[in-house]
């Protein structure tokens, strides 16, 4: 989706959300783990920071660097795609335009058509392409 310079910055902010997102949850897994090991009900006696907060931010974060991390690379990797991709789809779009017979007749080495140009086969007496006399 974005310029280039765009997806840089996504590139480098997606992950470093991603990461903090993890370090939520592991900060949440700690806690949970000290709730169920101390005798201290740890989980509704924390004055500095609490779990639930911590999941929610958690949340966030790695919804964001997901986000940003799907529109850094989605951008670079489809317009690769399509850049890769599009050479063959338009021959085939041009071969259904024009005709997939028309060029795959053979070319002779006979005279050339007066009206189209196209190389007659020996001997033939008619234009392969546009079927005037030759
Ligand atoms: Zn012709």
């Amino acid at each position: 989706m974005a310029s280039p310079q765009g997806a840089r910055v996504l590139r480098v902010v997606g992950p470093v959300l991603l990461a903090l997102g993890v370090l939520c949850f592991g900060y949440v897994l700690v806690r949970f783990v000290q709730a169920a090991t101390e005798p201290a009900p740890v989980l509704t006696n924390d004055p500095a920071f609490g779990v639930t907060p911590a999941i929610f931010l958690g949340i966030l974060l790695l919804g964001g660097g997901f986000q940003a991390t799907w529109w850094a690379y989605l951008g670079p990797a489809s317009r690769y795609v399509a850049r890769e991709t599009a050479p063959a789809l338009e021959v085939s779009a041009r071969a259904a335009r024009e005709g997939w017979t028309e060029d795959a007749r053979p070319q002779g080495s006979g005279p050339a058509c007066a009206a189209c140009g196209r190389v007659a086969r020996p001997g033939a007496q008619f234009c392969d392409r546009c079927g005037a006399a030759v």
